[in-house]
């Protein structure tokens, strides 16, 4: 995607604070961070979104938040840490190059990272568990 600004850092065209990287994916430093350290793995080759992402690049994906999030929990003294990926302008995507966050949170943060709790009936619920839980 030549006019797609995450290929452009993930493959070097454009410069980054870079934390981490190897034959797949560079992991940078957020820009307009949640918190000090907030940061976002990038896959080198270009995918819009988790669904767009093949199973072999999303476990390696995944397995690389895990390593990222216990490193930069050692380096960093963060009190806790959230994992995000959004998908879709719905969700909160602005940047259309799939990527997940990662997000060191401290005590004093003074952050908000979460969603309106809903208070479905028991109907709605048991609704939704069987139309999921068909093949
Ligand atoms: P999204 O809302 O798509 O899940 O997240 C996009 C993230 O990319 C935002 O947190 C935003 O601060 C970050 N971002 C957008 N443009 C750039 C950029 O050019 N460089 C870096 N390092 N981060 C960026
Ligand atoms: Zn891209």
């Amino acid at each position: 995607m030549s006019d797609c600004i995450f290929c452009k850092i993930a493959n070097g065209e454009i410069p980054s604070r870079t934390i981490y990287e190897d034959d797949l994916f560079r992991v940078i430093l957020d820009l307009g961070p949640a918190a000090r350290g907030h940061a976002l793995i990038l896959p080198k080759e270009h995918y819009g979104n988790i669904y767009e992402l093949p199973e072999d690049k999303t476990a390696r994906a995944f397995t690389l938040a895990k390593r990222m999030a216990e490193r930069m929990t050692d380096k960093l003294g963060c009190d806790g840490f959230n994992i995000v990926q959004n998908n879709g302008e719905t969700a909160g995507q602005t940047v259309f190059h799939f990527h997940i966050h990662l997000i060191p949170r401290y005590s004093n943060d003074g952050q908000k990272i979460g969603w309106n709790p809903g208070k479905p009936s028991e109907e709605e619920l048991d609704e939704t568990a069987r139309i999921l839980g068909e093949d």
